[in-house]
Protein backbone atom coordinates (compact mmCIF):
# COMPACT_ATOMS: atom_id res chain seq x y z
CA UNK A 1 0.00 0.00 0.00
CA UNK A 2 1.37 3.73 -0.29
CA UNK A 3 0.12 6.86 1.30
CA UNK A 4 0.27 10.16 -0.50
CA UNK A 5 1.15 12.70 1.64
CA UNK A 6 0.78 16.65 0.98
CA UNK A 7 2.13 18.87 3.59
CA UNK A 8 1.40 22.95 2.78
CA UNK A 9 3.84 25.49 3.66
CA UNK A 10 3.37 28.81 3.50
CA UNK A 11 6.27 31.40 2.62
CA UNK A 12 5.71 34.57 5.53
CA UNK A 13 7.66 37.74 5.99
CA UNK A 14 10.01 37.23 8.82
CA UNK A 15 8.71 38.78 11.60
CA UNK A 16 11.64 40.47 12.90
CA UNK A 17 12.45 42.20 10.40
CA UNK A 18 10.77 45.64 9.21
CA UNK A 19 7.44 45.10 7.75
CA UNK A 20 5.10 47.43 5.74
CA UNK A 21 1.68 47.16 3.61
CA UNK A 22 2.26 48.79 0.08
CA UNK A 23 -0.10 51.43 -1.53
CA UNK A 24 -2.66 48.81 -1.90
CA UNK A 25 -2.39 47.54 1.60
CA UNK A 26 -1.28 44.25 1.02
CA UNK A 27 1.95 43.52 2.91
CA UNK A 28 4.99 44.53 1.19
CA UNK A 29 6.89 41.24 0.12
CA UNK A 30 9.79 42.93 -1.19
CA UNK A 31 10.55 44.85 1.54
CA UNK A 32 11.37 42.13 3.80
CA UNK A 33 13.19 38.28 3.77
CA UNK A 34 10.65 35.96 4.30
CA UNK A 35 11.07 31.97 5.33
CA UNK A 36 9.10 29.00 6.03
CA UNK A 37 6.63 29.28 8.48
CA UNK A 38 7.43 28.38 11.63
CA UNK A 39 4.46 26.46 12.54
CA UNK A 40 4.49 25.09 9.32
CA UNK A 41 7.77 23.39 10.05
CA UNK A 42 5.84 21.29 12.95
CA UNK A 43 3.75 19.74 10.07
CA UNK A 44 6.42 18.50 7.87
CA UNK A 45 7.90 16.77 11.00
CA UNK A 46 4.39 14.99 12.03
CA UNK A 47 4.49 13.74 8.17
CA UNK A 48 7.85 12.82 7.97
CA UNK A 49 7.16 10.98 11.44
CA UNK A 50 4.16 9.25 9.92
CA UNK A 51 6.62 8.22 6.94
CA UNK A 52 9.35 6.91 9.06
CA UNK A 53 6.92 4.93 11.82
CA UNK A 54 5.29 3.10 8.71
CA UNK A 55 5.83 -0.17 6.57
CA UNK A 56 3.65 1.57 3.32
CA UNK A 57 5.42 3.29 1.15
CA UNK A 58 5.19 7.00 2.16
CA UNK A 59 5.89 10.13 0.04
CA UNK A 60 5.47 13.19 1.34
CA UNK A 61 4.80 16.44 -1.12
CA UNK A 62 5.69 19.62 0.09
CA UNK A 63 3.04 22.57 -1.26
CA UNK A 64 2.72 26.56 -1.65
CA UNK A 65 1.33 28.99 -2.92
CA UNK A 66 3.17 32.28 -2.81
CA UNK A 67 5.80 34.37 -4.97
CA UNK A 68 9.06 33.52 -6.77
CA UNK A 69 11.07 33.54 -3.55
CA UNK A 70 8.93 31.04 -1.67
CA UNK A 71 10.88 28.48 -2.99
CA UNK A 72 13.14 29.00 -0.23
CA UNK A 73 10.19 27.53 2.05
CA UNK A 74 9.78 24.17 -0.17
CA UNK A 75 13.84 24.50 0.13
CA UNK A 76 13.71 24.14 3.80
CA UNK A 77 11.27 21.58 3.92
CA UNK A 78 12.67 19.40 1.73
CA UNK A 79 16.09 19.55 3.47
CA UNK A 80 14.19 18.46 6.50
CA UNK A 81 13.38 15.30 4.35
CA UNK A 82 10.01 15.53 2.03
CA UNK A 83 10.55 14.05 -1.30
CA UNK A 84 9.30 16.53 -3.45
CA UNK A 85 7.89 20.01 -3.91
CA UNK A 86 5.16 21.77 -5.58
CA UNK A 87 5.06 25.75 -6.10
CA UNK A 88 2.47 27.48 -7.20
CA UNK A 89 3.24 30.65 -8.46
CA UNK A 90 1.26 33.56 -10.79
CA UNK A 91 0.88 37.09 -11.10
CA UNK A 92 -2.68 36.83 -10.68
CA UNK A 93 -2.36 35.90 -7.40
CA UNK A 94 -1.51 39.00 -5.79
CA UNK A 95 -3.93 39.83 -3.02
CA UNK A 96 -5.46 36.16 -3.04
CA UNK A 97 -7.10 35.75 0.31
CA UNK A 98 -7.71 32.81 2.92
CA UNK A 99 -10.87 31.47 0.81
CA UNK A 100 -8.71 32.41 -2.51
CA UNK A 101 -5.75 30.55 -1.37
CA UNK A 102 -7.86 27.56 -0.30
CA UNK A 103 -9.00 27.34 -3.84
CA UNK A 104 -5.82 27.46 -5.00
CA UNK A 105 -4.51 24.55 -2.96
CA UNK A 106 -7.18 22.48 -3.19
CA UNK A 107 -6.78 22.37 -7.07
CA UNK A 108 -3.19 22.15 -6.17
CA UNK A 109 -3.81 19.20 -4.23
CA UNK A 110 -6.21 17.10 -6.48
CA UNK A 111 -3.80 17.71 -9.18
CA UNK A 112 -0.86 15.95 -7.26
CA UNK A 113 -3.09 13.29 -5.73
CA UNK A 114 -3.57 12.82 -1.70
CA UNK A 115 -4.24 10.53 1.12
CA UNK A 116 -3.35 12.59 3.66
CA UNK A 117 -3.05 16.61 4.24
CA UNK A 118 -1.05 18.03 6.65
CA UNK A 119 -0.95 21.55 7.65
CA UNK A 120 -0.04 24.07 10.21
CA UNK A 121 -2.41 25.42 12.87
CA UNK A 122 -2.00 28.81 11.44
CA UNK A 123 0.43 30.75 9.59
CA UNK A 124 2.43 33.20 11.51
CA UNK A 125 1.50 36.24 9.33
CA UNK A 126 -1.91 35.85 8.68
CA UNK A 127 -2.63 33.67 11.73
CA UNK A 128 -6.56 33.25 10.65
CA UNK A 129 -6.30 29.33 10.71
CA UNK A 130 -8.59 28.50 8.70
CA UNK A 131 -7.31 27.12 5.56
CA UNK A 132 -7.61 23.39 6.90
CA UNK A 133 -10.94 23.78 7.50
CA UNK A 134 -11.28 25.88 4.25
CA UNK A 135 -9.57 22.74 2.46
CA UNK A 136 -11.50 19.80 3.84
CA UNK A 137 -14.64 21.66 2.69
CA UNK A 138 -13.41 22.25 -0.94
CA UNK A 139 -12.03 18.63 -1.22
CA UNK A 140 -14.91 16.92 0.34
CA UNK A 141 -13.41 14.91 2.95
CA UNK A 142 -13.30 15.30 6.71
CA UNK A 143 -11.28 17.60 9.00
CA UNK A 144 -9.29 16.87 12.21
CA UNK A 145 -7.91 19.89 13.07
CA UNK A 146 -5.78 21.26 16.05
CA UNK A 147 -4.10 17.98 16.45
CA UNK A 148 -0.96 17.81 19.35
CA UNK A 149 -0.03 14.46 18.45
CA UNK A 150 -1.29 12.21 14.79
CA UNK A 151 -0.81 8.75 13.73
CA UNK A 152 -1.66 6.34 10.39
CA UNK A 153 -2.88 3.45 10.57
CA UNK A 154 -4.81 1.16 8.53
CA UNK A 155 -6.53 4.01 6.29
CA UNK A 156 -7.12 6.15 9.54
CA UNK A 157 -5.61 9.32 10.87
CA UNK A 158 -5.79 9.29 14.44
CA UNK A 159 -4.72 12.53 17.13
CA UNK A 160 -5.29 13.95 19.93
CA UNK A 161 -6.43 17.42 20.49
CA UNK A 162 -6.03 19.27 23.37
CA UNK A 163 -8.49 21.64 25.18
CA UNK A 164 -8.80 23.52 28.23
CA UNK A 165 -11.03 20.98 30.03
CA UNK A 166 -10.32 18.05 28.10
CA UNK A 167 -7.88 16.06 26.03
CA UNK A 168 -10.19 14.22 22.99
CA UNK A 169 -8.82 11.24 20.92
CA UNK A 170 -10.17 11.61 17.43
CA UNK A 171 -10.33 9.78 14.11
CA UNK A 172 -10.93 9.96 10.25
CA UNK A 173 -10.79 7.95 7.49
CA UNK A 174 -8.60 8.79 4.87
CA UNK A 175 -8.74 10.89 2.69
CA UNK A 176 -8.77 13.35 5.66
CA UNK A 177 -6.96 16.95 6.14
CA UNK A 178 -5.41 17.33 9.55
CA UNK A 179 -3.76 20.49 11.16
CA UNK A 180 -1.28 19.95 13.47
CA UNK A 181 -0.15 22.32 16.81
CA UNK A 182 3.21 23.62 17.94
CA UNK A 183 2.85 20.95 20.71
CA UNK A 184 2.87 18.09 18.19
CA UNK A 185 6.98 17.60 18.97
CA UNK A 186 10.29 19.70 18.01
CA UNK A 187 10.66 20.18 14.49
CA UNK A 188 14.30 18.42 13.14
CA UNK A 189 16.82 20.56 11.47
CA UNK A 190 17.97 19.88 8.37
CA UNK A 191 21.69 18.03 8.01
CA UNK A 192 24.11 19.14 5.83
CA UNK A 193 23.30 15.57 4.24
CA UNK A 194 19.56 17.06 3.88
CA UNK A 195 20.67 20.31 2.37
CA UNK A 196 22.43 18.68 0.10
CA UNK A 197 19.68 15.93 -1.25
CA UNK A 198 17.21 18.73 -1.03
CA UNK A 199 19.37 20.76 -3.69
CA UNK A 200 18.21 17.39 -5.99
CA UNK A 201 14.60 17.00 -5.03
CA UNK A 202 12.36 17.85 -7.79
CA UNK A 203 10.18 21.16 -7.51
CA UNK A 204 7.19 21.13 -9.87
CA UNK A 205 5.66 24.86 -10.69
CA UNK A 206 2.24 25.30 -11.37
CA UNK A 207 0.43 28.68 -12.76
CA UNK A 208 -3.29 29.50 -12.57
CA UNK A 209 -4.01 27.72 -16.09
CA UNK A 210 -2.60 24.32 -14.55
CA UNK A 211 -5.15 24.84 -12.27
CA UNK A 212 -8.21 25.72 -14.61
CA UNK A 213 -8.50 28.41 -11.87
CA UNK A 214 -9.82 32.35 -13.39
CA UNK A 215 -7.71 34.82 -12.81
CA UNK A 216 -10.83 36.45 -11.61
CA UNK A 217 -11.14 33.82 -8.49
CA UNK A 218 -8.48 34.62 -6.90
CA UNK A 219 -6.62 38.05 -6.49
CA UNK A 220 -7.89 41.32 -4.80
CA UNK A 221 -10.63 41.41 -7.45
CA UNK A 222 -11.71 37.39 -5.88
CA UNK A 223 -10.91 38.41 -2.76
CA UNK A 224 -14.02 37.81 -0.44
CA UNK A 225 -12.50 40.07 2.46
CA UNK A 226 -10.51 43.79 1.85
CA UNK A 227 -8.45 46.03 3.88
CA UNK A 228 -9.91 49.19 4.22
CA UNK A 229 -7.43 51.00 6.20
CA UNK A 230 -3.40 50.19 7.88
CA UNK A 231 -2.09 52.52 10.35
CA UNK A 232 1.81 51.86 11.46
CA UNK A 233 2.06 50.85 15.13
CA UNK A 234 3.28 54.04 17.24
CA UNK A 235 7.06 53.66 17.70
CA UNK A 236 7.60 52.59 21.13
CA UNK A 237 9.01 55.26 23.38
CA UNK A 238 12.01 54.92 25.71
CA UNK A 239 11.00 53.73 29.07
CA UNK A 240 11.56 55.41 32.77
CA UNK A 241 14.42 54.95 34.06
CA UNK A 242 14.48 54.98 37.85
CA UNK A 243 17.95 55.28 39.42
CA UNK A 244 18.35 54.51 42.92
CA UNK A 245 19.63 57.09 45.02
CA UNK A 246 18.40 56.10 48.15
CA UNK A 247 14.54 56.46 47.23
CA UNK A 248 14.79 53.84 43.86
CA UNK A 249 12.52 51.19 45.82
CA UNK A 250 9.85 54.09 46.71
CA UNK A 251 9.75 55.16 43.04
CA UNK A 252 9.37 51.97 41.82
CA UNK A 253 6.49 51.12 43.81
CA UNK A 254 5.04 54.89 42.99
CA UNK A 255 5.95 53.88 39.15
CA UNK A 256 3.80 50.71 39.18
CA UNK A 257 0.79 51.91 41.19
CA UNK A 258 0.75 54.33 38.93
CA UNK A 259 0.39 52.04 36.36
CA UNK A 260 -1.90 50.21 38.27
CA UNK A 261 -0.14 47.13 38.16
CA UNK A 262 -0.06 47.37 42.29
C1 LIG B 1 1.43 36.87 -3.79
C2 LIG B 1 0.39 36.74 -2.69
C3 LIG B 1 -0.24 37.90 -2.22
C4 LIG B 1 -1.18 37.80 -1.20
N1 LIG B 1 -1.82 38.92 -0.77
C5 LIG B 1 -2.77 38.82 0.19
C6 LIG B 1 -3.52 39.95 0.65
O1 LIG B 1 -3.31 41.05 0.15
N2 LIG B 1 -4.47 39.77 1.59
C7 LIG B 1 -4.74 38.52 2.13
O2 LIG B 1 -5.64 38.40 2.99
N3 LIG B 1 -4.05 37.45 1.74
C8 LIG B 1 -3.08 37.57 0.79
N4 LIG B 1 -2.41 36.46 0.36
C9 LIG B 1 -2.77 35.19 0.93
C10 LIG B 1 -2.31 35.10 2.32
O3 LIG B 1 -0.92 35.30 2.39
C11 LIG B 1 -2.67 33.76 2.97
O4 LIG B 1 -2.06 32.68 2.29
C12 LIG B 1 -4.12 33.50 3.05
O5 LIG B 1 -4.85 34.67 3.31
C13 LIG B 1 -4.35 32.46 4.16
O6 LIG B 1 -4.51 33.10 5.40
P1 LIG B 1 -3.58 32.75 6.61
O7 LIG B 1 -2.16 32.96 6.24
O8 LIG B 1 -4.10 33.52 7.77
O9 LIG B 1 -3.81 31.17 6.75
P2 LIG B 1 -4.09 30.23 8.00
O10 LIG B 1 -5.48 29.74 7.91
O11 LIG B 1 -3.65 30.88 9.28
O12 LIG B 1 -3.06 29.07 7.62
C14 LIG B 1 -3.19 27.76 8.17
C15 LIG B 1 -2.33 26.83 7.38
O13 LIG B 1 -2.75 26.80 6.02
C16 LIG B 1 -1.62 26.63 5.18
N5 LIG B 1 -1.44 27.80 4.30
C17 LIG B 1 -1.94 29.04 4.42
N6 LIG B 1 -1.55 29.83 3.40
C18 LIG B 1 -0.77 29.05 2.61
C19 LIG B 1 -0.05 29.28 1.39
N7 LIG B 1 -0.06 30.49 0.78
N8 LIG B 1 0.64 28.26 0.85
C20 LIG B 1 0.67 27.03 1.46
N9 LIG B 1 0.02 26.76 2.62
C21 LIG B 1 -0.69 27.76 3.18
C22 LIG B 1 -0.40 26.45 6.09
O14 LIG B 1 -0.24 25.08 6.38
C23 LIG B 1 -0.86 27.20 7.34
O15 LIG B 1 -0.19 26.78 8.51
C24 LIG B 1 -1.48 36.53 -0.65
C25 LIG B 1 -0.84 35.38 -1.10
C26 LIG B 1 0.08 35.48 -2.12
C27 LIG B 1 0.73 34.22 -2.63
Amino acid sequence: MSLRIVVTVKYVPDATGDRHFADDLTVDRDDVDGLLSELDEYAVEQALQISENSDDDVEVTVLTVGPEDAKDALRKALSMGADKAIHVEDDDLHGTDAIGTSLVLAKAIEKAGFDLVVSGMASTDGTAGIVPALLAERLGVPQVTLLSEVSVEDGTVKGRRDGDAASEQLEASLPAVVSVTDQSGEARYPSFKGIMAAKKKPVQSWDLSDLDIEAEEVGLEGAWTAVEDATPRPVRTAGTIVKDEGEGGKQLAEFLAGQKFI
